[in-house]
């Protein structure tokens, strides 16, 4: 069976982002591997695209 390293396999998937939920406005957890954030308070789950350019018009 073929070994190989997964990179993940160590790592804490969940990093800190610094966005605030579209929703309520509490912290945001960007899930990194799958490119999508998840707020902290109400759950919500957002598109890192999504977030990014709702930041960038506020
Ligand atoms: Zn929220």
């Amino acid at each position: 069976m073929a070994e190989f390293d997964n990179i993940y396999s160590e790592s804490d998937p969940f990093v800190r982002a610094h966005f605030d939920c579209l929703d309520c406005g509490g912290k945001l957890w960007e899930y990194a591997i799958q490119g999508r954030m998840v707020c902290e308070d109400c759950g919500a789950l957002f598109d890192s695209d999504d977030v990014f350019d709702a930041q960038v018009e506020a």
